[in-house]
């Protein structure tokens, strides 16, 4: 058995946060650790009690979705609301945060940013965590909850989608199947 790795496990629970995001622009899922605990977590959604955009759609200003609070901001805020301390603490991000959020960040003393995905990083984000000696790190999320023999699976479904097609089924059917696979595989079938 393979045990799971500290960044590992925080960032699945990142992942799994942006699952709970209410605006389809972007889901985004934050972790806030402390001696390698939880303390809070957050993904980006409307105020509480607030209508959501996936049921009422984006509240656009220039170009951006105005309805949602990030992800590391949700989170940050759940500690301010409960008493919690931020000061050198970690936070694990499904995306590398926005210029508000990383400001916040530094603000919170959080003190080490690990983030799976690169997005927009804005330069002068990138400048701001360095001058204030908060840490990121890249740590690509492994999803665990994919099996091992995914790429055999793969294979095989790739084996018998050209056996059908050579047998002569329709293209359209061939595509709902594709379609299918691509939903079980959330990968580029
Ligand atoms: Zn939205
Ligand atoms: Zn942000």
């Amino acid at each position: 058995m393979k045990r799971l790795s500290w960044d590992q496990y925080f960032m699945a629970q990142s992942h799994l946060l942006a699952n709970r995001s209410t605006c389809p622009r972007l889901a985004v899922g934050a972790t806030i650790v402390r001696d390698k605990r939880i303390i809070a977590g957050g993904y980006n959604g409307s105020i509480s009690g607030g209508v959501h955009c996936v049921d009422e759609g984006c509240y656009i200003i220039d170009g951006h979705c105005v309805r949602t609070i990030h992800a590391e901001m949700n989170a940050i805020i759940q500690c301010a609301k409960f008493g919690v301390a931020t000061q050198g603490a970690e936070i694990y991000v499904t995306h590398f945060p926005c210029l508000q959020c990383c400001k916040a960040i530094i603000q919170s003393g959080i003190k080490t940013v690990y983030y799976a995905t690169d997005y927009r990083n804005h330069p002068y984000a990138v400048e701001l965590f360095d001058s204030a000696n908060v840490k990121t790190k890249k740590v690509p999320f492994n999803n665990f909850f994919e099996h091992d023999n995914q790429a055999e699976k793969l294979k095989l479904f790739a084996n018998i989608m050209k056996k059908l097609e050579s047998a002569g089924v329709e293209e359209d059917e061939i595509k709902e199947l594709y379609r299918q696979a691509q939903n079980i595989f959330s990968h580029d079938v």
